[in-house]
């Protein structure tokens, strides 16, 4: 039987509950047990699809094709493993599935409410999501007291009664306030959270307490009383510089143990974060450090916190830098800057290297073909993902393939349509199919040998990974769609994808003739060639693809092409 851990936020939200989420895991993980980590989004969404990502920060792309909120992609860094998509839960999920249910007369009759059928669909997903593991770690979106997550809660009480209480342990993750004229931290919060999640009949078996500083003796002994629960129970995280510190500090008190101890399990085998502390302290004290710009077009959205839209980059370049011992700093620079002064672009030769992330629409697009032919003619790094490779193809068929006018047509009529939407997405637009409808998830690709795309996945080891991979999927009839036509070949990779729009296979030889290696490609059941990276071999680096790399890069486990950037960033 699966053991659940349920995290519960109180206070408030942004307060990185996630990553505890994904601590607490990667310990277990450590002590030799199967875990695996599910997120609860209480919104009426069906996924993350839909949203706009300076609403909820990056939509995060599983290999099965899923568009997830992006814990779970904080999930995988930690954990090193893939997460489907069902081991995310939203409101909309759950009414969904009984709807339909109820509309097939599955129901027999009967009234169909909340209570039994709302917690009962929780829980049937919950158990699908957590089948074949010792342990899964349950995080509930929002904050304790949101009208939203009363269900989940409630379904989770159930589970205890099922399962007995040996079988769930409740950690709850408060936030503790210094407000700045007194300076002193304040456990107020915290008792009014721990008495709205009393309300729900759940009793947190452990607190672990967010704040500025460190949390003393005197105010763990007050939540020790308020909570009715041991001190050696009430667990202190402080701010730092890192979030891959975090196991190391909930180790220090011995979270890891704790909890064991509650689910009335054992280690099964010692625990061994030697190597994952090397990686933190050379992220935390890099031997030398590259500056890298990621030129992008949400940066002028009121106060809204850039990285949050690009999250998963920010983590690929650090993940790379601390395989390399290299300390990125990392700029976010508005690519629409670029397209109001002709001197502006200048401004990225203080530079070691060029990103363009992923986008949609036309806003800023110009300012970002601006900064490839910058990278390109200067000789500077440039990383291209799916926007970006697509971009960099405009801009080579622009100015090296003299077709001036060369676009892509998600952003109008060209006499150059270098880049057009798949022929299966052309329908879905015209009925405003939107939601879950885009070239989602893993898609194998063949590598063309010796190409520098092709040494960057031997080097890591990923090619390796990939090719054991592709015997599972291939057992996945569901999945097999996501192989295309692969025959005899030995160089095949799986990244994810998020698309709509693809190079045009009418214009591939003339770019070619002009230099460009197409270094990749996915070959479809209708025989037909998607192009999935582009390299210059003159260039110091010049490389782009159509996948999102960012989505399976891991702390101990970087993706090959950040890799590779970070690498020529820093000679
Ligand atoms: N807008 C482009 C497309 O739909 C690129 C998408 C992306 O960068 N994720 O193909």
């Amino acid at each position: 039987m699966t053991k659940f851990i349920v995290v519960a936020g109180g206070v408030m939200s942004g307060v990185g509950k996630g990553v505890t989420t994904a601590s607490i895991a990667r310990i277990l993980m450590g002590y030799g047990y199967k875990v695996t980590a599910i997120k609860i989004d209480p919104y009426i969404n069906y996924d993350a699809g839909t949203l706009r990502p300076t609403e909820h920060g990056e939509v995060w792309v599983t290999d099965d094709g899923g568009e997830i909120d992006q814990d779970l992609g904080t999930y995988e860094r930690f954990l090193d493993v893939d997460i489907p998509k069902k081991n995310n839960i939203t409101t909309g999920q759950v009414y969904g599935t009984i709807i339909e249910k109820e509309r097939k007369g599955k129901y027999l009759g009967q009234t169909v409410q909340f209570i039994p059928h709302v917690p009962d669909e929780i829980k049937r997903r919950l158990k699908e999501a957590s089948k074949n593991h010792d342990i899964a770690i349950i995080e509930i979106g929002g904050t304790i007291g949101d009208y939203e997550n009363i269900p989940f809660l409630f379904a989770m009480k159930s589970m205890e009664r099922e399962m007995g209480k040996d079988n769930v342990t409740y950690v709850l993750i408060t936030y503790l306030p210094i407000p700045s004229h007194i300076e002193e931290m304040k456990t107020k919060p915290t008792q009014q959270a721990i008495r709205l999640l009393g309300e729900t009949g759940i009793i947190p078996d452990f607190i672990i307490c967010r704040a500025k500083r460190a949390l003393d003796k005197v105010r763990k002994q007050k939540i020790e009383t308020y909570a009715n629960i041991p001190s050696t129970h009430v667990i202190s995280e402080p701010d730092i510089e890192t979030v891959y510190s975090i196991p190391l500090d909930l180790e220090k008190e011995k979270l890891g143990l704790k909890i064991l101890e509650e689910l009335k399990l054992k280690p099964k085998k010692a625990l061994n974060l030697d190597e994952w502390k090397r990686l933190v302290s050379r992220i935390e004290n890099p031997k030398k450090s590259v500056k890298i710009a990621i030129v992008g077009k949400y940066v002028d959205i009121g106060d809204y916190n850039l990285t949050d839209s690009y999250v998963s980059i920010n983590q690929s370049l650090l993940h790379a830098g601390a395989a390399l011992n290299v300390g990125v700093d990392i700029h976010w620079v508005d690519a629409k800057s670029f397209e109001n002064s002709k001197e502006k672009i200048n401004e990225l030769k203080d530079y070691d290297g060029i990103v363009v992330p992923g986008g949609f629409g036309a806003s800023g697009v110009e300012g970002k073909i601006k900064a490839i032919n910058f990278s390109r003619m200067r000789n500077k790094p440039y990383l291209g993902l799916c926007y970006g490779l697509q971009l960099a193809i405009i801009e080579y068929a622009r100015n090296a393939c003299k077709m001036e006018t060369a676009n892509t047509t998600e952003n109008g009529k060209t006499k150059f349509p270098v880049i057009d939407i798949l022929p299966t997405q052309k329908e879905l637009m015209e009925k405003s199919d939107y939601g879950g409808t885009m070239r989602l998830g893993a898609y194998a690709a063949v590598l063309k040998e010796k190409s520098k795309v092709w040494e960057l996945y031997k080097e890591t080891g990923r090619l390796k990974e990939d090719m054991e991979k592709l015997e599972k999927l291939k057992k996945d009839k569901n999945q097999a769609f996501r192989l295309g036509i692969l025959g005899k070949n030995k160089n095949i990779v799986l990244e994810r994808h998020r698309h709509r729009y693809e190079v045009n296979p009418e214009f591939v030889s003339e770019l070619e003739k002009k230099g460009l290696v197409f270094s990749g490609y996915h070959l479809r059941e209708d025989n037909t060639k998607l192009m999935e990276y582009i390299e210059l071999p003159k260039h110091k680096f010049f490389v782009g693809t159509q996948a999102h790399p960012e989505f399976k890069s891991r702390l101990g486990n970087p993706s090959p092409l950040f890799y590779g950037f970070v690498k020529a960033c820093g000679k």
